[in-house]
């Protein structure tokens, strides 16, 4: 909890570039070369304006910078915006991109959270806009300014070409990077899963197969996991127990984030000050009992984790816990696919 307010999720960035981990421009590298002006310290010393929380939560993870610019060159008048920052929007925004400034990075988020637009999905979409131009799959006349990694004006004339529907391209890249990559080719360059973009806290097989099995993917890790080569069936069944766990801190308003302080005796506890009689053995059943409730609810909405496809990408640069092996990713979704056989029928029986 104090590292969360203190430094905050971004702490991440410097842990993941220790293990060779922190994808960049596009995933394409494993290491961010713009790190040291990007680290959580770096961030905090020189951006830094205040901490905020979520309503309720005494933490305050929430780290707010400042960016400053000048109007036009040379006037000296300035103006200044204060913005959120944490682990996923430098990644996404940053890292991804290869951008080389934090003046670029806020310049890129200030214009992507104005626009009201999601800072993983916006980078997912420039990343892969970048390899389809380098590679020729669209020219300028499809994007009307060029467009290369540590290019930030590209970038942001590349945000109001897809907000504002400016050309085809853009209006199909409005849609994500997947939906780009069907109608323009260019599918080797999609880093998302299930149409999703990766928060790239990469911590292993359990970071992609979230997004595969429409789980939350990890957002800060404390501490990283160890390298290992985890057992497929120990694998799933670990997921699905925190997926559990989530699943009952979310009904409760509890914040993944720091689900470790919130162990079962911890809520069992504290549900007693209000009067609610539950025991940890009660609360594990309730948690298992929503995440049931929970899949059935995206069996029937369309989710079906036998038709996921991960993009060979992201089996190309390491995680927290080294290169993760395409056929052992797929024998585990194999495996989910058989413990939760039924999980539809169950599921839809509460409520
Ligand atoms: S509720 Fe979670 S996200 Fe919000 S301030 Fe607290 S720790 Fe941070």
């Amino acid at each position: 909890m104090p590292l969360l307010h203190s430094l905050g999720t971004a702490v991440n960035l410097e842990k993941m570039q220790s293990l060779m981990a922190l994808p960049s421009r596009n995933s394409l590298l494993s290491r961010f070369d713009g790190l040291p002006s990007f680290t959580a310290q770096s961030l905090g010393e020189k951006h830094l304006v205040r901490q905020l929380s979520c309503t309720g939560c005494p933490i305050g993870c929430i780290h707010v910078g400042h960016y400053r610019r000048m109007f036009g060159s040379d006037s000296m008048e300035y103006e200044e915006s204060h913005l959120p920052y944490d682990f996923a929007t430098v990644y996404a925004l940053g890292s991804q991109l290869g951008l080389q400034t934090p003046d670029d990075f806020w310049a890129l988020w200030e214009k992507v959270s104005g626009y009201g637009l999601d800072p993983l999905a916006s980078g997912a979409a420039l990343g892969w806009l970048t390899e389809a131009f380098e590679q020729g799959l669209v020219t300028e006349k499809e994007t009307g300014s060029p467009v290369a990694f540590g290019y930030v004006e590209g970038y942001l004339h590349a945000v109001d070409g897809l907000v504002g529907g400016e050309t085809p391209l853009y209006r199909d890249l409005a849609l994500g990077a997947t939906a780009a990559a069907d109608r323009w080719g260019g599918r080797d360059y999609v880093t998302e899963i299930n149409r999703r973009a990766t928060t790239g806290l990469h911590t292993g097989y359990d970071s992609f197969l979230s997004l595969a099995l429409g789980f939350p993917q990890p957002e800060f890790v404390h501490p990283l996991p160890t390298r290992s080569n985890p057992e497929p069936n120990r694998m799933v069944s670990n997921l699905i127990a925190e997926q559990a766990g989530n699943c009952l801190n979310n009904s409760l308003g509890l914040c993944r984030l720091i689900h470790q302080v919130y162990d079962l005796q911890t809520v069992s506890r504290a549900l007693k000050t209000l009067g609610y009689k539950l025991s940890p053995r009660q609360l594990k059943i309730k948690s298992y009992d929503l995440y049931h409730l929970q899949q059935g609810l995206n069996r029937r909405m369309g989710l079906d984790p036998a038709r996921v496809t991960v993009p060979s990408r992201l089996f190309s640069i390491p995680t927290a816990q080294g290169l993760l092996e395409q056929n052992r990713f797929a024998e585990m979704l194999d495996i989910f696919a058989k413990q939760s056989w039924g999980t539809e029928k169950e599921g839809m029986s509460f409520g």
